[in-house]
């Protein structure tokens, strides 16, 4: 199959939305109904605004409906940098918006009864090499510095073998054996597009209006606000929310003079073993990142494997 799994297990029971073509207005117009938008539009609608998220194709179809999908404030090993370039103050604040956002999502997944296959799970940095280990410690000094408990651990659940010595074992096999990890306790996973679908409903239960098939090819400044023209209708709307990932206006911040292409690969598959708990990165590149999945009452094995950017 070469669809993502998270988009496969939803599509049946997708609602579809319509396509903007004619003209209206709102208060706030969202561009991109992946989960940034979604979620803008999410806490706004709870504020009681008037809002409209504008899709070009379908919700939580690109980066969201393609992510691994682990809910953490573990990004690799980057506290003991964020500390060494931006000083205790902005890491930790760093910190907290992200343990505060896996609160959050737990929060409206609680309160709106969201069925996503949300899971607790503690999340591991690990390393297959004797010279990261000192940024292993590193990276807990940091963390014991900034008020965060984390551990250090020698071993994991994944059964990552030395290939020399486990030649003919039948288990997931990346050439090393492990050789210490970084665990951040209490994080968690779900199915990003169940929990789209969920945000979705909410925002529509609240008066918000959710548009597909809707590209947004220009934003115009006027007097009282924005125009918002999309290949087939048009939109006025007081204030604007860019959350198309890759922003689609050129200024303010040019940020197409800054962006380059990553490819990084992801598949699910289904284990003859019963499966670890936990959610899995490596340290080093190339990334290998690890996690499993509901299917039905089986579980699914996840497995990332791409260039140095993705961290998650
Ligand atoms: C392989 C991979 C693994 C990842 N793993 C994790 C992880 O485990 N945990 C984690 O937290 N993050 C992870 N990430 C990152 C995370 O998935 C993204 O940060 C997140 O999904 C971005 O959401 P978004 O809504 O900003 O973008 P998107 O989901 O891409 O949504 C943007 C939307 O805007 C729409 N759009 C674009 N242009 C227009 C236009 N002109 N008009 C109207 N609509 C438009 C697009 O169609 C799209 O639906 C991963 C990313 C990748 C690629």
């Amino acid at each position: 199959m070469d669809q993502s799994y998270w988009i496969s297990s939803w599509i049946e029971n997708k609602k579809q939305y319509p396509k903007l073509q004619k003209e209206e207005s709102t208060e706030i117009a969202i561009i991109g109904g992946g989960l940034t938008g979604l979620t803008t539009a999410y806490y706004l609608t709870k504020e009681g605004r008037e809002v409209m998220v504008l899709e070009k194709d379908k919700i939580c179809n690109h980066t969201s409906g393609n992510t691994t999908a682990k809910i953490t404030s573990q990004h690799g090993l980057f506290y003991y940098y964020l500390l060494q370039s931006l000083g205790k103050e902005q890491a930790k604040q760093y910190l907290e918006a992200n343990q505060q956002a896996i609160e959050n999502i737990a929060n409206i997944i609680e309160e709106e009864k969201i069925e996503c296959d949300f899971e607790r799970q503690d999340a591991y940095v690990f390393t297959q090499k004797q010279e990261e280990i000192e940024k292993l410690k590193k990276e807990v000094e940091a963390l014991d510095y900034l008020g965060f408990e984390s551990e250090l651990v020698e071993q994991i659940e994944v059964p990552i073998k030395d290939k020399q010595k486990e030649e003919k074992e039948d288990q997931i096999n990346i050439q090393k054996k492990v050789l210490g990890a970084v665990k951040f306790k209490n994080q968690a996973q779900f199915n990003p597009c169940l929990y789209a679908q969920g945000l979705a409903n909410k925002i529509e239960e609240r008066k918000g209006k959710i548009y597909e098939n809707t590209k947004v090819i220009e934003v115009k400044k006027v007097e009282e606000g924005y125009e918002i023209i999309t290949e087939e209708g048009k939109i006025k709307a007081e204030k604007v929310v860019i959350a198309s990932h890759y922003p689609i206006v050129n200024a303010p911040g040019f940020y197409f003079m800054k962006m380059y292409q990553v490819t990084s690969y992801l598949i699910a598959v289904e284990t003859k073993e019963p499966l670890f708990k936990g959610m899995y990165i490596n340290s080093e590149d190339p990334t290998i990142s690890l996690r499993t999945a509901k299917q039905g009452e089986k579980r699914l094995l996840l497995i990332g494997r791409n260039g140095p950017q993705n961290r998650c």
